[in-house]
């Protein structure tokens, strides 16, 4: 078993169609910074599940699990977390402006800069809205013997 993923090494392993097989997933707080950093939830790799910023495989690119785990709407919850992280980002933004220049607070250039955080938001929080939406999913339906196994269903 690998000290920094937690792998075991099965015979499936050998199989290129095949996931790597995993006793357990790490604690709920480790899959969440697995998945606010952009890497794969389920082995830490920083590929995950992306070749691009916006190119996503159906798979992760080390341990082969894939990221839409049987779920036909697994986009809906990404793009969830992707409105959130957006939003979160403008009130931070909004906040962080408001504090540092009030009394005179710049409205018009704080338009202009959250107008910009909330058009640009979406798409540079692309890839970590799947990967953190994949932690929750992870955390929320736990993964049973077949998934962790590497059998899972990776793409419909
Ligand atoms: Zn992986």
């Amino acid at each position: 078993m690998s000290e920094r993923t937690g792998r075991v090494e099965t015979a499936a392993e050998s199989a290129d169609s095949a996931a790597i097989a995993f006793e357990s997933l790490p604690s709920f707080w480790s899959l969440l910074a697995r998945g606010l950093t952009r890497r794969c939830p389920w082995c830490g790799d920083r590929k995950a599940y992306f070749s691009g910023w916006f190119r996503r495989e159906k798979t992760c690119q080390f341990c082969r699990h894939g990221w839409r785990r049987g779920d036909h709407a697994f986009e809906l919850g990404a793009t969830t977390a992707n409105i959130i992280l957006t939003f979160l980002t403008i009130l931070v933004a909004l906040l962080v402006a408001v504090i540092v220049t009030w009394p005179d607070v710049p409205t018009t250039g704080l338009i202009v800069i959250i107008g910009g955080l909330a058009i640009a938001g979406p798409a540079l929080w692309y890839p970590v809205s799947f990967t953190l939406w994949q932690s929750v999913d992870l955390f929320m339906r736990r993964p049973d013997a077949d998934e962790l196994a590497g059998r899972g269903d990776a793409d419909l």
